[in-house]
């Protein structure tokens, strides 16, 4: 039986469940699409904390680069020129251009795009506010991966607790593109977010099944447009004793869609979002019609 993580709970437990989708993401493996928001994620991650869960070093392409090779109009110097820079021999009299066609595409460095400019000046942001908070992402443990019989879970990072550093805490960093104040899709309300509610409750769990210490979680939310919020979460006996009962029926749907195989679930805004729409032949290529009587 597969090994319940958060992910996989959130995406069981979402009302548009595809059973097919499950299959592709966790028993197949099959590679996920990549939206610029997920690779921002990545990139800040990255450059905050010092790796990626899936430890890519995420690298945005530079703009503006432009082809230092001469074209056929430029002059013969600046082709010779060229040529000699390259350490490339040529007789006398050679045909330049032929010998340049063959030659590599030499681009130049180009610059960095306004994103990664952005996101730059946001890492600083995030990392001086880490510092004065006085957690040295440096001094702890990042992409934590924690495994038991039958939990998966890969935290964040743990470092010292810096509201009491006699003891450790989990952080879980988050980039956000949503404002401050967006309430419903963003951290405005957190009791609204369930999928954070539910890392947190996974993630102290595993971390006590594992080192029988239940650690203190902290969300760190930093925002595209430049706002930090920190979320500390405390789990109450009952909290943890819901999210158990969530785990026991994530292992029995499980274990009713493996018996019938993982049959697909199409719904058409489902499918034109699912990472898998290329691959899937039961995609639902149209929307549904919803009848109505008036
Ligand atoms: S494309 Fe649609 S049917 Fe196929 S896996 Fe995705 S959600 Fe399921």
């Amino acid at each position: 039986m597969l090994k319940i993580s958060q992910s996989l709970i959130n995406d069981l437990t979402d009302a548009n469940m595809c059973p097919k989708h499950i299959k592709f993401k966790y028993y197949e493996g099959k590679e996920r699409i990549q939206s610029d928001a997920m690779f921002a994620g990545n990139y800040f991650e990255f450059h905050v904390l010092g790796d990626t869960r899936d430890h890519n070093f995420p690298v945005f392409e530079n703009v503006d680069r432009k082809n230092l090779k001469p074209t056929k109009s430029r002059s013969i110097k600046s082709k010779v020129e060229y040529l000699q820079s390259k350490g490339v021999e040529f007789d006398k009299g050679a045909d330049l251009d032929s010998i340049l066609d063959v030659l590599p595409e030499d681009l130049s460095e180009g610059r960095p795009c306004k994103a990664q400019i952005d996101l730059n000046e946001l890492v600083l942001y995030a990392i001086n506010i880490l510092f004065l908070m006085g957690i040295d992402p440096a001094k702890g443990e990042t992409q934590v991966r924690i495994e038991t019989d039958t939990l998966l879970g890969h935290l964040d990072h743990v470092n010292v607790d810096f509201q009491a550093p006699e003891r450790k805490a989990i952080y879980d960093l988050k980039y956000t593109e949503t404002k401050e104040t967006d309430r419903w899709n963003g951290w405005t309300d957190f009791m609204l977010n369930i999928n954070a509610q539910v890392q947190a409750k996974h993630y102290i769990k595993l971390y006590h099944e594992k080192h029988g210490v239940y650690l203190p979680f902290y969300f760190l939310v930093f925002g595209k447009s430049k706002w930090a919020k920190i979320f500390k979460i405390d789990i109450t006996e009952e909290g943890m004793s819901s999210h158990e009962y969530t785990i026991n029926s994530c292992a029995e749907q499980l274990a009713e869609l493996e018996k019938a195989n993982f049959p697909a679930s199409p719904r058409f805004n489902k499918c034109a979002k699912c990472d898998f729409y290329e691959i899937c032949e039961q995609k639902k290529l149209t929307p549904e019609v919803e009848e109505i009587t008036i």
